[in-house]
Formats: C-alpha cells, structure tokens, sequence
C-alpha cells in the first residue's frame, strides 16, 4: 500500500539585518515586478475571457497555450515564426525578466484566477494583494539552498537566480541573489524529511519581515489516531528536579507512568563545590591574610564559580537526555504532547523579609528556563513541532486538588499534600504535574481563547493545531479504549 504524498509548508525569515542595502533594494524590486508581471497577466485573462475561458462554470479553466500566444513572443524560436509579434508583449514590457518567469508568473495569475472562479468573487482588482508572491518551482532549477555551518552570519542560505540581469557586451549577466536565512533544528528537519518543490519570498507588512516560504512534497510519518492521545505533565524542582505524570483527556492518569526524576551526581558536585568556596571564603575571611596570598585565594574562588558553572550546565544536560529519551519512547506509543509547568514570576515572591534565606538562594539559583530552552531544543532536533512541547503558566497548580479542583488544600509537610475537600492524599509534585496536564486540556476542550500561548517563547498556538484531543471522544467509542488505562487507572 502506496501512502499518499503530503504539501506542507516550511517558513524560514530571512535574516535581512545582515543584508546590504543593495541586496535588500534588489528584493524589493523583485517581489515588485513580479507582482506587476501577475497583475498584467490577471488583466489580460480579465480582458479575453471569451477568447481563453474553457469549461462550465464553476470549473473555468485558463487556456494557457491561448494565453501565451497573446502575451509573449517567442521570436528566437524558428518553429514558431509565424507569431513574432504578439497583443499584449509582456517580453517588451519586462525586458529584464526571463522567459521561464514569465512563465512562473503566468502559472502563478492563472492559479489566483481559478481559485477566484471557485470563490465566486468578482474579479476585481481591489481583492488582490498588494504584493503577489512568484512561486519558483525547483525543477527548473531557479534556486539553490545550502548549508555552510562555518559560516557566522547564517548557517542556511538560498540563492535565488536574480533576474534582474545586467546587461553588458550584449550578453546577460545571470547573478546570483544570496539570502541568509533563520533556520532553527526544526526547519533543518523538516527540509531534510521532503523534497523541495517550489519556493516563495514574500514580505510581511505586519511583522515588517521577509520571509521565503519552501513548499515540500513528503511521505507523512506513519501517523494514525490509532495510538492513544495523551499528556505529559512535567513539574520542574528544585530539589527532585522533575515529576512527570501521563494523562489521558479523559483526565486519568496512568500509575505506570509517574516518575520522579532526581539527580544524585548534581547534589553531591554542588555539595563539594559549596564546601571549598565556604573553605577559601573563611581564609579569605582572616585579617592577617598577606596580599599575595590573597590574591592566589581570589583567583582560586573564581575559577572555582567557573567551574561550578560548567557543572550546572553538564548536569543540566545529561538529566535533560534522560527525560528526552523518557519522552521519545512514550511517543512511540502515545500521540503525546507534552506540558511543562513555568514557574513565572517565581522569584518576585523571593525577596528578603519573605522567605527562608536558603530557600530564596535555592529559587535564585534554579535554572528551570535553561532545562525547558534544553528540552524544546533537544525535541526539536528528533523532529517534534513547536506546539507538543509546551511551557504553560503554573500558578495555583501546586496548591489546587487535582482531583475536585478545591483550592482548600494543606501541605503538611513539605512532600504530602492534602485536599479538605474531598480528602485526597499524594506527593505535592505529583499533584502540580497531574494539574499542568489538565491545564492543557482544559485550554483546548474547554476553550477561553483561540489559541495557546507558549511562556517560554512568547508564541501563539491555535487550538487547531490540538486536534487529537477532540478527536478522543469518538476515538473512545473504538475497541482500543482499554489502552488509555493500563494497569490500575485513578479516577479523578
Ligand atoms: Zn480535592
């Protein structure tokens, strides 16, 4: 069995603050003309519809070989002498344009004219878009991408053949219109996985951007509704530095699946780290200290914060591997989106007066956005969107029951919690991770806005992007229900 073959589309922006201002004139012009070149074509279908249009309505279809023979001359071709001059000469109008671009352009105004037809709108010219961009298809050849890692201005570029050649000794200077582009792991991923068919450069007048919009043609990933949906909901610590817990929409959790993730190797290098600045302080501390020796004690207590740091960042890595592969593996058995909990504003609530001073040291020090920055980037790279690793506001989810919703809840001490209302007993984390989870679903089956906002990177995801959880209900209807709980599932 043959899988059909998917469009998608990979927008990359292009990094035009690198660009001179030569190259950015050029991109202007070429976007300008070519939207000229459209609006032409559109006008002269508009003009000739009798003589072009063929098919009932509804399924109007332009008659591109008509449509040619009015509008460019094909004067060095010898077959076809008989129509060296033609109505509407679009090659006299846009000498600088070449032959296959016209071509891409008139391909490009027959498309807006179908689509128009299909919409039953009035062509008129006000419904058209200010700036048309050129679909270049890659099989001509049109435009390169490639990949220089060494390079420090960017690590992708594309270079588009620029047409607007000079001329000089009467022979045509091709040059070649080298753009830098924002690629991030995911964009290489995605280019990787297709083929590239066609390619856009377009402005954006909202965001003030230029973007180049590759259209590939891949073989979707073995996708099918047929593994459960579910959440991952992680609570990032301090001390135990995550829970993670599996939730279904439903809204039942899989005992299987909690863990608890700790890091021994951290705690202890950190402890020994603490233990020698504490030591090389008290010297540092006596009065009768000489000035030599103090200065070797200085230098001895900033290359030990180097390496401290280092030691943060090497720890933060391999406890980031571990749940990346925790992750991965529950994706193969789960359509699985995954929800971190960010603590937003944390460290206001720390100031001095407020808190234990070793607990507000311990909140300054906790680098949860450099472990969600790790997570997202390292999902990335294995191919994961944007929008199934989220960083959501975690407010009020450490002291909410997550099974009845009360906020009337205790923590005796600091692991248990309890709820008053309905008297539910279990680890604090656990309850925080269990209560991200739901958040999400709750943001998409129960929805306030249209879309999701990421808190790490400030992105908006529509809700449409979400579409497995809707889908759930007439998925439980189906035999494979029984796969949502394995094993003993709580109720909540
Ligand atoms: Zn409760």
């Amino acid at each position: 069995m043959t899988r059909s073959r998917v469009r998608t589309t990979v927008k990359a922006r292009i990094k035009t603050e690198v660009l001179t201002a030569r190259k950015q004139r050029r991109l202007e012009q070429i976007t300008g003309r070519d939207t000229r070149t459209i609006h032409h074509f559109l006008k002269v279908i508009y003009h000739n519809e009798d003589h072009l249009i063929s098919g009932k309505s509804g399924k109007k279809k332009v008659n591109k070989v008509k449509l040619d023979q009015l509008t460019l001359t094909t004067t060095k071709n010898t077959t076809h002498a008989s129509r060296p001059k033609v109505r509407h000469d679009l090659k006299r109008r846009f000498p600088r344009s070449s032959h296959d671009e016209l071509q891409e352009c008139r391909d490009n105004a027959t498309a807006i004219y179908h689509s128009q037809q299909a919409l039953n709108s009035s062509p008129t010219k006000k419904t058209l878009p200010k700036k048309i961009p050129r679909t270049q298809s890659a099989n001509k050849k049109r435009f390169v991408l490639t990949c220089t890692p060494s390079n420090s201005i960017a690590r992708w570029w594309v270079g588009i053949r620029d047409s607007l050649d000079t001329k000089k000794n009467n022979t045509r200077n091709h040059e070649k219109l080298w753009l830098p582009l924002a690629c991030s792991p995911y964009h290489e991923y995605k280019i990787h996985q297709g083929k590239i068919q066609a390619l856009e450069v377009l402005y954006s007048p909202k965001k003030k951007e230029w973007w180049v919009h590759f259209i590939l043609l891949h073989v979707p990933d073995k996708y099918s509704s047929s593994r459960p949906p579910a959440v991952l909901g992680i609570d990032l610590g301090i001390n135990k530095r995550a829970v993670s817990a599996l939730l279904t929409p439903k809204g039942t959790i899989n005992q299987h699946e909690i863990r608890f993730w700790s890091d021994k190797t951290r705690k202890k290098l950190l402890k020994e780290t603490e233990q020698k600045t504490s030591k090389l302080q008290k010297v540092l501390a006596k009065p009768s200290l000489s000035f030599g020796k103090r200065k070797q004690v200085v230098y001895q207590l900033k290359l030990l914060r180097k390496r401290q740091r280092t030691e943060h960042k090497l720890t933060d890595h391999t406890y980031v591997n571990k749940l990346v592969k925790y992750i991965l593996s529950l994706g193969k058995r789960y359509d699985l989106h995954v929800v971190v909990g960010f603590p937003h504003n944390i460290r206001k609530s720390q100031y001095r007066g407020n808190q234990k001073p070793s607990t507000r040291k311990s909140v300054h020090k906790w680098n949860y956005r450099r472990v969600i920055e790790l997570l997202k980037f390292k999902l990335s790279l294995n191919g994961w969107e944007e929008h199934r690793i989220l960083a959501i506001n975690e407010s009020w989810t450490s002291s909410t029951c997550s099974r009845c919703g009360s906020y009337l809840t205790t923590r005796h001490n600091q692991p248990t919690f309890t709820c008053q209302t309905c008297g539910y007993n279990l680890n604090a984390d656990l309850n925080g991770a269990k209560n991200i989870a739901k958040r999400l679903i709750k943001y998409v089956l129960q929805p306030k806005y249209t879309s999701i906002k990421d808190q790490l990177t400030g992105k908006y995801f529509p809700l449409s992007s979400f579409r497995v959880f809707p889908v759930l209900s007439q998925w439980l209807q189906t035999k494979q229900s029984h796969l949502l709980t394995p094993g003993a599932g709580v109720s909540t």
